[in-house]
């Protein structure tokens, strides 16, 4: 497929609840970030209709088998899903594109295929755990057994909709979970045709449910409702704060959160391929426009590699094709609103006038239609307490520090909040353990940047970047509770 045609897009709006859509007054409209035109209408879910929702999935859980059954048939469902998910690439893929920063190209050959291999991933930890033996008195049986929390409330972002959505609902819905789901009110469709998706997977009614609106009035309800027993959110560090406080005042609930980032990405002189590493260092700040948590916004280089490095990064910003996600050939997609690409320039010419030199970029591109499209831009000349460097821009900006030696490095690499990612490249080995060792990060890559097929590895942030793991064991175990048990049996 290699363009579609946007407005031939069938967009179903509403909530889904208890296995079938519940049609609500809409009241937001909901804009093509592509070209700003509305494309449809939002309802906005009240505190009733979030506890419907609460109350469906409760019921849902308490009732249907779905919680009781062999872990091996919930693992069969979800495997079940996931084909139906991948069968329906041609349906989703062009839903995810037409409402989202997701280039169609990108939607069929990794959103949703990768969407449905996470919910294979999880599904296969479904029989594949169990509690612990304790060392009691011999007449005595000491264990402890997981199990579910009971109805989970999830909270996405709108950057990649189904991928961060189902980092959610999977691993939670593996362990036995029923969901309550509220997309971003940026991307709220394509995650409606994943939960109509598993209904027809076998998946019971109300075990997975999706709940339409904004976050001060759905989200929050959502967050605070008595039975929700466990929250699981991805987005701001700001909302993240927000919502850790609402947890805590609305009946001490766990929170799983994935916050915003600011990463680094280090090269020192010896990494193996400039050029290569200078594509890597592009990719990772100008795919998806920027708007990516473990953007690598932070270059910081060793001085005698600095000039050609930039040059490679110049040339591959400059190759980058800025374009409506629905034609086949976008390489750099829009920017979410067209109110962020004004935000995001904000940020860059403030940082200019505070003295930074723009390297390259620094302004709107114009495509046609509304939507706001920013340049790949490079700023040197800058230092940590410059807005640019020190706050998180989400936009194709990445900022330039050079450094002599690797404590200098590891010292601008530091920031004073985040610690989300961060990149290495070296082709020391010892540099290279020094650097994972001491970048105070959740995740760090060396000689590359960005996650690979390997869901086993689990993803979060250290600092104010978040709490807990998506994908991993720990993120399915995350989405349990143990309970301990002592049985007497002395006679
Ligand atoms: P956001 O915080 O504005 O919104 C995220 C979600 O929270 C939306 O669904 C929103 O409606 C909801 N929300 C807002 N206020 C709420 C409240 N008071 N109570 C409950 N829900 C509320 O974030 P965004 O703009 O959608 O996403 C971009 C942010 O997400 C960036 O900071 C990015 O770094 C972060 N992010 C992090 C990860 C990660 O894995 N760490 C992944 C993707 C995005």
């Amino acid at each position: 497929m290699d363009r579609i045609h946007p407005d031939a897009v069938n967009v179903r709006s509403g909530h889904y609840i208890g296995g079938a859509y519940i049609d609500d007054q809409a009241a937001m409209e909901v804009r093509r970030p592509s070209d700003g035109k509305a494309y449809a209408g939002l309802p906005v879910a009240d505190e009733a209709m979030v506890d419907r929702a609460v109350q469906d999935a409760w019921n849902a859980f308490k009732t249907s088998d779905w919680a009781q059954r062999a872990p091996r048939e919930r693992a069969r469902v979800m495997r079940r899903w996931a084909e139906l998910i991948e069968a329906d690439a041609a349906n989703l893929a062009p839903l995810e594109t037409v409402g989202s920063t997701r280039p169609i190209r990108d939607a069929l050959a990794w959103d949703v295929p990768f969407t449905a291999e996470g919910i294979r991933f999880f599904a296969e930890f479904a029989d594949k755990h169990g509690g612990d033996v304790a060392a009691t008195r011999t007449d005595t049986l000491g264990m402890t057994i997981a199990e579910p929390y009971g109805v989970i409330g999830a909270i996405a972002p709108w950057n990649f909709p189904l991928v961060m959505a189902s980092w959610k609902i999977a691993p939670a819905l593996a362990a036995g979970n029923a969901v309550v789901l509220k997309p971003s009110e940026l991307t709220p469709f394509s995650v409606l045709r994943l939960a109509e998706l598993a209904v027809q997977a076998g998946m019971p009614p109300g075990i997975f449910n999706v709940v339409q609106g904004d976050g001060a009035v759905t989200g929050d309800a959502l967050v605070r409702h008595p039975k929700i027993a466990k929250v699981t959110f991805t987005g701001s560090t700001r909302t993240g704060t927000a919502i850790m406080a609402a947890c805590a005042h609305s009946g001490t609930k766990p929170v799983t959160l994935e916050l915003g980032g600011k990463s680094p990405q280090v090269v020192f002189g010896d990494a193996p391929d400039l050029d290569r590493t200078a594509r890597t260092i592009a990719g990772a700040i100008a795919g998806n426009a920027g708007q990516v948590c473990v953007a690598g916004s932070r270059l910081i280089v060793q001085r005698g590699a600095a000039d050609r490095l930039v040059s490679g990064i110049v040339a591959a910003f400059a190759a980058l094709k800025a374009g409506h996600t629905w034609e086949g050939d976008t390489t750099l997609p829009p920017i979410i609103r067209a109110s962020d690409a004004l935000r995001i320039d904000g940020i860059v010419q403030r940082t200019v006038a505070a003295g930074a030199s723009l390297v390259c970029g620094g302004r709107l591109l114009q495509v046609a239609g509304e939507g706001g499209y920013y340049e790949p831009t490079l700023l040197a000349g800058v230092h940590g307490e410059m807005e640019a460097v020190h706050d998180e821009i989400f936009g194709p900006v990445l900022t330039l520090q050079v450094f002599d030696d690797e404590e200098e490095a590891l010292a601008l690499a530091d920031h004073p909040s985040y610690g989300l990612a961060a990149g290495v490249h070296t082709a020391d080995l010892g540099r290279a353990l020094r650097c994972v060792r001491r970048i105070e990060a959740g995740t760090v890559w060396v000689n590359r940047y960005g996650r690979s097929n390997d869901f086993v590895i689990p993803t979060g942030g250290y600092k104010r970047s978040g709490l807990g793991k998506d994908l991993g064991r720990q993120a399915f175990e995350a989405n349990l509770r143990f309970k301990s048990v002592l049985i007497d049996f002395a006679g």
